[in-house]
C-alpha cells in the first residue's frame, strides 16, 4: 500500500465506500446469496446501491454491479454514468465488467480478488483494453482481506450447514431402516 500512487484522502474515502459495500453484501448473505456487494458514488454522494441476487430472483444477471447500473441509470436519468465510482466488493466478472464500459463510469474500486471468474486482471482485463472504446480506471484491493474473508466464511458456513444437513438425514434413515449407510 506505500508504494500506490493514491493520495491518503482518496484511500480513506475509498475505503469508507468499501465499508459501505461490504454492508449491502450483507444484504445478500440474509438473502442466502453470496455476498457481494456494491454502491456506485458521484461526487461523494451515493447515486445507487446493489447487491447479490441471482436465486432470489431467478436471474443470471442479477449481480450486484449490474443491479447497481441499472438502479444509477433510473436515478441519473440517464444510461451514461458519466463521472462515477463503482465501489464493489468482489473483482467484476466479464459481464459486469462490460456493462461497465458501456455505462462509461469512470472508476471501479474492488475488494477481493477473484482468481476464477475475475475480469478486471485476474482472468482477463477488460476494463481496460485500448481496442475499446472506452477505458475504465481500475483501484484494486481495497479492504481486500475484509472483503475476502466476508466470501471465504460465507461458504465454510454454507458447507458445514450442508454437511450438517447429510449427517441428519443419514441418522433419519439408519432409525427408519437401521442398515441404511452400511454399504
Ligand atoms: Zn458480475
Amino acid at each position: 500500500m506505500t508504494d500506490t500512487a493514491i493520495p491518503n484522502t482518496q484511500l480513506a474515502d475509498d475505503e469508507q465506500w468499501m465499508r459501505h459495500a461490504l454492508q449491502l453484501a450483507e444484504r445478500a448473505e440474509a438473502a442466502g446469496e453470496v455476498p457481494v456487494g456494491a454502491v456506485l458514488v458521484k461526487d461523494n454522494q451515493v447515486i445507487a446501491e446493489g447487491w447479490n441476487l441471482p436465486i432470489t430472483d431467478n436471474d443470471p444477471t442479477a449481480h450486484a454491479e449490474i443491479r447497481c447500473l441499472q438502479q444509477a441509470g433510473k436515478a441519473l436519468q440517464n444510461y451514461r454514468l458519466l463521472d462515477t465510482t463503482l465501489y464493489v466488493t468482489l473483482e467484476p466478472c466479464a459481464m459486469c465488467a462490460g456493462a461497465m464500459v458501456h455505462s462509461r463510469i469512470g472508476r471501479v474500486v474492488f475488494g477481493a480478488f477473484d482468481a476464477k471468474t475475475g475480469a478486471a486482471g485476474s482472468v482477463i482485463d477488460l476494463l481496460q483494453q485500448p481496442q475499446f472504446n472506452h477505458q475504465v480506471q481500475v483501484t484494486a484491493g481495497v479492504l481486500a482481506d475484509e472483503c475476502a474473508s466476508q466470501l471465504s466464511n460465507f461458504f465454510k458456513r454454507r458447507r458445514q450447514e450442508q454437511k450438517s444437513l447429510k449427517q441428519q438425514r443419514q441418522a433419519e434413515a439408519a432409525v427408519i431402516q437401521p442398515d441404511a449407510g452400511k454399504s
